[in-house]
């Protein structure tokens, strides 16, 4: 395999896919800073970028694709978690016994990082 040749290639690989393709975003680009692809890539997927490692720093337009869909849904999660954690304290206080307790609602669950 005469891999040495660069100037064979006829597109980008995809840091992500792995696959050759012609249409990527450059994942320390403009476009990719704007789109914080790194950063939505080191959160939410197994894999890590760093814009000083020796792997391809594209991405192509499907995975990136995915990955923006991805980011939405989680950003649904969080929301969804946000609301029912905050209906649940409220639902709770009210069920409880007539007996006012002093509820501390000031440390707020904080759960770690997914990764
Ligand atoms: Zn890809």
């Amino acid at each position: 395999m005469g891999s040495t040749d660069k100037a064979v290639i006829t597109g980008f690989i995809c840091r992500l896919c792995s696959k050759m393709n012609r249409f990527v975003i450059h994942i320390y680009g403009e476009e990719g800073e704007r789109m914080k692809l790194a950063e939505k890539i080191n959160t939410y997927l197994p894999i890590t970028v760093n814009a000083n490692d020796q792997l391809p720093k594209t991405a192509c337009l499907h995975c990136i694709e995915r990955l923006e869909a991805h980011h939405e849904l989680m950003e649904q999660f969080m929301f969804a978690r946000r609301k029912l954690s905050s209906e649940n304290k409220s639902t709770t206080i009210t069920t409880s016994s007539t007996s006012s307790t002093s509820i501390d609602t000031t440390t707020a669950s904080s759960s770690p990082p997914p990764c």
